[in-house]
């Protein structure tokens, strides 16, 4: 569950529930995650509860070990040299 937070610890603004894309890297390798997060409407400070901060982290640990079975590719990303 998340922690009820109503206003941003940050700067007092209001912190409101979004559905935002994640993007996680790790080993060369970029992942995004579809998450329901708290997210502050002023200042845009992203808020996770314990267990989605697990899931990030596991999602990082999975990329950097190259482990990417289980993910769908959404095409190669590019850096511009
Ligand atoms: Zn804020």
């Amino acid at each position: 569950m998340n922690t009820m937070i109503s206003l941003c610890p940050f700067c007092g603004g209001t912190v409101a529930q979004k559905s935002v894309l994640e993007t996680v890297c790790g080993g060369g390798h970029t992942a995004s995650i579809q998450m329901n997060i708290l997210v502050c409407e002023k200042c845009s400070e992203r808020f996770y509860s314990l267990e989605q901060n697990n899931r990030l982290e596991a999602l990082q640990a999975k990329l950097e070990n190259q482990q990417t079975e289980g993910l769908q590719p959404t095409g190669v990303s590019f850096k511009a040299v």
